[in-house]
């Protein structure tokens, strides 16, 4: 079965840039479901629907992102990092069979300081407004922290992502 480890964590933490950082590092493949759902058409009728909720910080209905995420992987030999998949516990259970989770990565820390990050990285991004942040803050907490429970303390490892990139790649490459 295909192999892939999974980062999860809240707005802001960073886990886009440490998914990088791992699969650089250690020759794995990246695949961020965010970024596949923001490149979708906007011309056309799926994709419009989907990016409206995403602008919204809403999550796009869970068979939908599995396929897409699907469809991007194919047969790979690699191990994957998958960078905000499965996003809940839904997505978790449709991916069951088709992909084993060797290891969850969780970056903890508190959301002021992940506000911040979000609000001067300035990206332009939709998302990132600060209501808009406050929503996704809320979605994380009752949609993708029970992933954790889900996966269970022996796969699962916490590291705090408020130090500096460096320092947290530090702890990331002490788990992997
Ligand atoms: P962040 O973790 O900072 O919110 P992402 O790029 O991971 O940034 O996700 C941005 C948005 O993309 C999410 O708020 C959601 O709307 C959508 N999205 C990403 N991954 C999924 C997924 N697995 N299922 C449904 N929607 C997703």
């Amino acid at each position: 079965m295909q192999k892939a480890i999974i980062v999860v964590g809240p707005p802001g933490a960073g886990k886009g840039t440490q998914a990088k950082l791992i699969a650089k590092k250690f020759g794995y493949k990246h695949i961020s479901t965010g970024d596949i759902l923001r490149g979708l058409n906007r011309n056309t009728e799926l994709g419009k629907k989907l990016l409206s909720l995403i602008n919204k910080g809403n999550f796009v209905p869970p068979k939908l992102a599995v396929q897409i995420t699907l469809n991007h992987i194919k047969a790979n030999k690699k191990v994957l990092v998958l960078d905000g998949f499965p996003r809940n516990v839904i997505q978790a259970k449709l991916i069951k069979n088709k992909i084993e989770v060797i290891k969850v990565i969780a970056f903890t820390g508190r959301n002021s300081v992940f506000k911040e990050r979000l609000i001067k990285r300035g990206q332009g991004r939709a998302d990132d407004t600060v209501e808009v942040i406050n929503h996704r803050f809320k979605v994380y907490k009752t949609e993708t922290e029970p992933l954790l429970k889900h996966y269970g303390a022996q796969i699962v490892h916490k590291i705090n992502a408020e130090p500096s990139i460096k320092a947290i790649f530090k702890e990331v490459e002490k788990v992997i």
